[in-house]
This record gives C-alpha cells, structure tokens and sequence, in this order.
C-alpha cells in the first residue's frame, strides 16, 4: 500500500490528550497497511505566543533569531507526536525540516522550498517507523540557516512532502469539516464545498480563507497532489481540492455553482504615497525600493493627477507585518521621488467574493456592491481578476460584508452545518 501524508495544525494539537487523540489517528492508518509521513504544526497558539514573547523582548527582531524561535514550536509537537505513538506500540522518528530535507531559499520569514531530498524518510519508513515531520521550516540552500515558510506554513510542508514522496493524497486534518462557503466562524450557516478547484482554492487562500496555506495549494496543483481537507475532530468526509470538480464527480454532468466562497483578510495595511509627481519613472522607483524590501503587494491603485498640480497618490495594500520595512524603505527614497508624505492605515480588512462561475455571469459585481451598500459598508478599494472581486473596507464592517455579501448569493445553509470543534481563532 501507498504512503499516506497528512497534516495536523495547531489546534488538532492543542494539549496532551488532544495528541494522544492524534497519535490514535496516525496509528490506525499505519494499522490498515499504509506507511505514513505526518507533518505538524505547532500546539494551539504556541506560534504566537512565541510572537509576541519576541515582540516583548525587542521591538524589531532580527529574522534570523525569529525563525530559531519560531522553528521551537514544532518541533516541541514533533517530539511529543512521536512520544505518544511509541506509546501506543508503534515506532515513530521525527524530524526537524531541515533533517527532512526540506530546502528553501534563504528569506527568513517567508522561505520558499525550493526542493525536498526525503533521504533520511525515506529510510525510516523502510526501517518500520512512522515518520512525523516539524512542519514550517526548511534550510536554506545557500546560507544554511534555519528558515521558516510563513504563518501558516505547515499545509505547504505536508503537500511538498506528499509530492516528493509520490503520495496519492494529502490530507490536511483541521478544527472544522472542510472548506466552506464562507469562515465557519463569522458565518454559521456557511456550508461545507465537497469539491474545490485548485483555481478556486488559490483565490480563497490568496483572499485570506486561512484554511490553507496559498502555497500549499501552488504545489498542490503544480505536482498534481489531490488535497484533502477535514477535520481531526470527526470521521466525516472533508473537501477535495482537484483539478476539475465537475469531471471527480462520477461523470456526473453537474453545472458549477457560480460562487465558491467568501473570503476575508485582517492581516493587511494599507500605505499611501501622497503628492507623487506624475512622471514617467515615479512608480517604478517606487515599487522598485518595496521589491527590494522583499514585500509583497496586494491592491494597487493610482489616482488620476489633479490637473492644477500634476501630482497623483498611490496606495497599495500589503502584510502587516511589513508595514515597518515598507515605510522604511519608502521614507529612504522620499527625496529622489520628491513625493509629499506617507499615510499609513492598518485598521482595513478585505472582503474577496470568488467564483469560477462569475467569468461567463453578469451582474456578479452590481450584486455584491448592492449587499455591500444593503448592509451600511462603505467600499475604499477594489481590484478584480477573473474569478475573483475583492474591496478593501473598514476592519469593523469585515463580519457584516461578509455575512451580507454571504445572504446575497444565496450560500446560506438551510440548516446549521458548519461545527468549529477547536481552536481559539487566533
Ligand atoms: P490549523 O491549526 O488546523 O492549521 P487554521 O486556524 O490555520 O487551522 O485554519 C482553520 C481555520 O480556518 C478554521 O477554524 C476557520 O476559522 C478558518 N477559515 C477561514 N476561512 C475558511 C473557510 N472558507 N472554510 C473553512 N475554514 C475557514
Ligand atoms: N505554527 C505555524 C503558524 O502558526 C505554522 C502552521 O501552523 O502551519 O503559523
Ligand atoms: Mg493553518
């Protein structure tokens, strides 16, 4: 039989007995014949814990020494993984990422893998053992140092792990049921999608739907790892991430849905550089010194100059958690640009509406504006791609757009299917 992988985030690991109860999962895969390749993530919110801990000890932490930091986390959950398998008669060896092969490049923070050599995995699981992977870290190629994927990052060491080991499945065991409509937790009624495209899927995740990680679902598609999303709490049947929904249904000639899901985002900010001369070259400085900085931008929008001035503002959306090195990087290049001042707003949120569907229907964005203005939201950005339509608004109005955006596209379940079995939500 095959190699099965699988995924256990923080809140299927939140305390001793919740481990137990995994290690009982892991065990009976490895009962019904399968070797089995576990990556975990760090228990319940030791992650930020371990932040803010940082945080309080020094106000911009190296990367470096937040990565040896943050890398702590699970490999505390690997070790006790392992202890509880051992446990129950099994045999069990666990690796760091950086023993599991594991290669990113060198940004800390967010490394990318850019390779997995399972030498020492595959070994162990031709000795007998179960084998538990700390999920979130690599090493990186170049300066061998220890080097972490992003929040979040464990989903994507779980599919790079099944790829490189040729696994048929990947399955991401969680605290809900799947992927559903809409983030179980603002929105009860959300209900639970059996089949996602990868294309879908990448849109949700790109949007905030924090269920998995965006790269996860890159390499998913890239190798052609189907991904199973379901829950460490239950034995129901989660969400299948595949190519073509339509075509994994038995033949069965069903029309999509035009809408996936809503997603959500609380973890961006948004800067504006007022007063840029309106010349060619200005933007490209500018976006310039923020790729050099490594930040990734979301939104970007230009206004059209004031004709009495000819000066422009550009805002952009971005992480958070680079808000400080954006603002740096731009203040470093304020006289060379010679643009007025910065503006900087972390208090936004991003309500994404996603849909395969909306490509060939009209009306989708009039629809969702209407919900929006329904519901007393006011709209500060858009952007839009072919399946997506997403607008930045006020972070207090995020629950209610969501809720309403929700209601208006008829994604409501009749009855209450979407149980949250853990997690703090954090
Ligand atoms: P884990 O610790 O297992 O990695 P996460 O907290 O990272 O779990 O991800 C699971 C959470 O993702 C859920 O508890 C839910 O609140 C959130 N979530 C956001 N959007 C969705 C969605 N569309 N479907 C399901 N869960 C979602
Ligand atoms: N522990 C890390 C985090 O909280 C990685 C993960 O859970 O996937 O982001
Ligand atoms: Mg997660």
């Amino acid at each position: 039989m095959g190699i099965v992988v699988q995924k256990y985030g923080g809140s299927s690991l939140a305390d001793a007995d919740a481990i137990k109860r995994v290690a009982r999962r892991i065990v009976d895969v490895k009962k019904s014949g399968h070797d089995v390749v576990v990556a975990v993530s760090a228990m319940g919110d030791t992650t930020d814990d371990l932040l803010d801990l940082a945080n309080g000890v020094s106000p911009l932490p190296p990367a470096r020494e937040m990565d040896m930091l943050l890398t702590a986390g699970e490999r505390i959950s690997m070790s006790l993984v392992a202890m509880a398998i051992s446990d129950l008669g099994f045999t069990a060896r666990s690796f760091t990422g950086s023993q599991a092969g594991v290669i990113t490049d060198s940004v800390h923070g967010k490394a990318k893998i850019i390779d997995v050599t399972p030498g020492r995995i595959t070994q162990a699981i031709g000795e007998g053992h179960i084998v538990i992977v700390a999920g979130f870290q690599g090493v990186s190629q170049d300066t061998k140092e220890i080097t972490t994927l992003g929040r979040g990052g464990t989903d994507t060491t779980a599919v790079a792990l099944a790829a490189a080991l040729e696994a048929d499945v990947c399955e991401i065991y969680t605290d809900v049921d799947g992927v559903f409509t809409a983030d179980p937790r603002i929105v009860p009624t959300a209900r639970k999608l059996d089949q996602v495209s990868y294309e879908e899927m990448l849109e949700l995740a790109a949007c905030g739907a924090k269920i998995l990680h965006l790269r996860c679902v890159e390499y998913g598609r890239r190798y052609g790892i189907p991904i199973h999303v379901r829950s460490s709490f239950s034995q129901l049947h989660g969400t299948w991430v595949v190519n073509d929904p339509a075509a994994a249904s038995e033949g069965e000639t069903m029309e999509q849905p035009i809408i996936a899901g809503v997603a959500h985002d609380r973890s961006e900010a948004k800067i504006t550089v007022v007063g840029v001369p309106d010349k060619v070259g200005e933007a490209a400085r500018i976006f310039e010194a923020l790729a050099d900085a490594q930040i990734n931008l979301d939104m970007i929008v230009q206004n059209v100059s004031a004709a009495a001035t000819s000066l422009t503002d550009i805002s952009f959306t971005l992480p958070r958690t680079d808000g400080q090195t954006a603002m740096t990087a731009l203040a470093r290049i304020q006289a060379e640009v010679g643009y007025d001042k910065l503006l900087y707003d972390d208090k936004i949120g991003k309500v994404s509406l996603i849909g395969a569907g909306m490509r060939s229907h009209p009306g989708i964005t009039s629809k969702f504006f209407g919900a929006l203005a329904s519901a007393g939201v006011n709209i500060g950005m858009i952007s839009t791609s072919e399946i997506r339509i997403s607008v930045v608004v006020d972070e207090n109005a995020v629950d209610d757009a969501v809720r309403a955006t929700h209601t208006a596209f008829d994604l409501d379940a009749d009855e209450v299917e979407a149980v949250v079995y853990g997690g703090t939500g954090r």
